[in-house]
Protein backbone atom coordinates (compact mmCIF):
# COMPACT_ATOMS: atom_id res chain seq x y z
CA UNK A 1 0.00 0.00 0.00
CA UNK A 2 1.62 3.37 -0.79
CA UNK A 3 -0.14 6.84 0.79
CA UNK A 4 -0.82 9.52 -2.24
CA UNK A 5 -1.22 12.80 -1.54
CA UNK A 6 -2.55 15.15 -4.18
CA UNK A 7 -3.80 18.97 -5.01
CA UNK A 8 -5.44 20.41 -7.91
CA UNK A 9 -6.44 23.44 -8.64
CA UNK A 10 -9.57 24.04 -10.23
CA UNK A 11 -10.06 27.27 -11.84
CA UNK A 12 -13.46 28.94 -12.06
CA UNK A 13 -14.71 32.21 -13.13
CA UNK A 14 -18.33 33.37 -12.02
CA UNK A 15 -20.70 35.51 -13.20
CA UNK A 16 -23.31 36.90 -10.33
CA UNK A 17 -23.86 38.47 -6.95
CA UNK A 18 -24.11 34.64 -5.48
CA UNK A 19 -24.07 31.50 -7.43
CA UNK A 20 -23.69 28.07 -7.28
CA UNK A 21 -21.08 26.16 -9.43
CA UNK A 22 -21.79 22.90 -9.59
CA UNK A 23 -18.15 20.74 -9.76
CA UNK A 24 -19.25 17.33 -8.83
CA UNK A 25 -17.84 16.01 -11.96
CA UNK A 26 -14.65 17.23 -11.92
CA UNK A 27 -14.34 16.02 -8.78
CA UNK A 28 -14.80 12.70 -9.03
CA UNK A 29 -13.08 12.82 -12.24
CA UNK A 30 -9.84 13.90 -9.99
CA UNK A 31 -10.21 11.58 -7.46
CA UNK A 32 -10.70 8.65 -9.96
CA UNK A 33 -7.38 9.50 -11.57
CA UNK A 34 -5.36 9.48 -8.57
CA UNK A 35 -5.55 6.13 -8.08
CA UNK A 36 -6.61 6.78 -3.93
CA UNK A 37 -8.56 3.79 -2.70
CA UNK A 38 -9.70 4.00 0.22
CA UNK A 39 -8.45 8.10 2.19
CA UNK A 40 -10.15 11.57 1.87
CA UNK A 41 -11.06 14.32 0.04
CA UNK A 42 -10.88 17.77 1.18
CA UNK A 43 -12.25 20.56 -0.98
CA UNK A 44 -12.14 24.09 -0.16
CA UNK A 45 -12.37 27.67 -1.15
CA UNK A 46 -9.10 29.65 -0.70
CA UNK A 47 -11.34 32.68 -0.52
CA UNK A 48 -12.70 34.65 2.38
CA UNK A 49 -16.19 35.00 0.29
CA UNK A 50 -16.77 31.87 -1.15
CA UNK A 51 -17.74 28.68 0.59
CA UNK A 52 -18.29 25.31 -0.18
CA UNK A 53 -21.57 23.36 0.00
CA UNK A 54 -22.66 19.63 -0.08
CA UNK A 55 -26.09 19.79 -1.34
CA UNK A 56 -28.88 19.04 -4.24
CA UNK A 57 -28.37 20.81 -7.34
CA UNK A 58 -31.95 21.28 -7.92
CA UNK A 59 -32.99 24.53 -9.37
CA UNK A 60 -35.84 25.46 -6.61
CA UNK A 61 -33.72 24.60 -3.64
CA UNK A 62 -30.71 26.77 -4.98
CA UNK A 63 -32.89 29.76 -5.55
CA UNK A 64 -34.23 29.08 -1.78
CA UNK A 65 -30.63 28.84 -0.31
CA UNK A 66 -29.33 32.28 -2.66
CA UNK A 67 -32.63 33.96 -0.89
CA UNK A 68 -31.98 32.95 2.32
CA UNK A 69 -28.40 33.82 2.33
CA UNK A 70 -29.49 37.38 1.01
CA UNK A 71 -32.27 37.54 4.05
CA UNK A 72 -29.67 36.32 6.63
CA UNK A 73 -26.74 38.58 5.67
CA UNK A 74 -28.21 41.64 3.54
CA UNK A 75 -25.78 43.29 1.31
CA UNK A 76 -27.02 46.88 3.05
CA UNK A 77 -26.69 45.95 6.47
CA UNK A 78 -25.31 48.60 9.04
CA UNK A 79 -21.25 46.72 8.84
CA UNK A 80 -18.61 47.57 10.26
CA UNK A 81 -16.30 45.91 7.49
CA UNK A 82 -18.05 48.61 4.99
CA UNK A 83 -16.29 51.23 5.86
CA UNK A 84 -13.38 49.98 4.76
CA UNK A 85 -15.00 47.39 1.75
CA UNK A 86 -18.51 47.20 0.53
CA UNK A 87 -18.35 43.04 0.65
CA UNK A 88 -19.05 42.58 4.75
CA UNK A 89 -22.15 40.64 3.98
CA UNK A 90 -19.99 38.40 1.42
CA UNK A 91 -17.27 37.54 4.32
CA UNK A 92 -19.86 36.93 7.27
CA UNK A 93 -22.02 34.53 5.27
CA UNK A 94 -18.26 32.54 4.05
CA UNK A 95 -17.69 32.63 7.82
CA UNK A 96 -20.94 30.83 8.66
CA UNK A 97 -21.14 28.41 5.87
CA UNK A 98 -17.48 27.54 5.86
CA UNK A 99 -14.82 27.41 3.59
CA UNK A 100 -13.76 23.68 2.76
CA UNK A 101 -15.79 20.05 3.41
CA UNK A 102 -14.23 16.68 3.86
CA UNK A 103 -15.66 13.48 1.87
CA UNK A 104 -14.58 10.13 2.49
CA UNK A 105 -13.31 7.82 -0.14
CA UNK A 106 -14.02 4.23 -0.36
CA UNK A 107 -13.65 1.56 -2.88
CA UNK A 108 -12.16 4.33 -5.11
CA UNK A 109 -15.24 6.55 -5.13
CA UNK A 110 -16.75 9.42 -3.41
CA UNK A 111 -18.52 8.27 -0.44
CA UNK A 112 -21.36 11.47 -0.78
CA UNK A 113 -25.24 11.18 -0.56
CA UNK A 114 -26.90 10.81 -3.98
CA UNK A 115 -28.08 14.28 -3.29
CA UNK A 116 -25.14 15.61 -1.81
CA UNK A 117 -23.34 17.54 -4.99
CA UNK A 118 -20.55 19.63 -4.20
CA UNK A 119 -20.96 23.46 -4.92
CA UNK A 120 -18.61 26.38 -5.00
CA UNK A 121 -20.86 29.04 -3.82
CA UNK A 122 -19.95 32.33 -4.88
CA UNK A 123 -21.05 35.42 -2.43
CA UNK A 124 -18.95 38.44 -3.80
CA UNK A 125 -19.21 37.76 -7.71
CA UNK A 126 -18.79 38.60 -10.17
CA UNK A 127 -15.27 37.61 -9.84
CA UNK A 128 -13.22 36.67 -12.85
CA UNK A 129 -10.17 33.98 -11.08
CA UNK A 130 -11.79 31.90 -8.23
CA UNK A 131 -10.54 29.16 -7.32
CA UNK A 132 -11.17 25.16 -5.57
CA UNK A 133 -8.78 23.29 -4.24
CA UNK A 134 -9.06 19.59 -4.21
CA UNK A 135 -6.72 17.52 -2.05
CA UNK A 136 -6.82 14.02 -2.25
CA UNK A 137 -5.29 11.66 0.33
CA UNK A 138 -5.50 8.08 0.76
CA UNK A 139 -4.17 4.66 -0.08
CA UNK A 140 -4.15 2.80 -2.76
CA UNK A 141 -4.10 -1.12 -2.94
CA UNK A 142 -1.36 -1.74 -5.46
CA UNK A 143 0.16 -4.36 -3.43
CA UNK A 144 2.86 -5.36 -5.77
CA UNK A 145 4.42 -2.06 -4.74
CA UNK A 146 5.06 -3.35 -0.97
ZN1 LIG B 1 -13.95 42.76 2.23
Amino acid sequence: MGLIVKNHILSLRTEKGIELIDITEKVEELVKSSGVKEGMCIVSAPHATASIVLNENETGLIEDLKELIEELFPRNGKYRHNLIDDNASAHLASSFLGSSKVIPISGGKLLRGTWQNILFLELDGPRSRREAVITIMGVNDDRENE
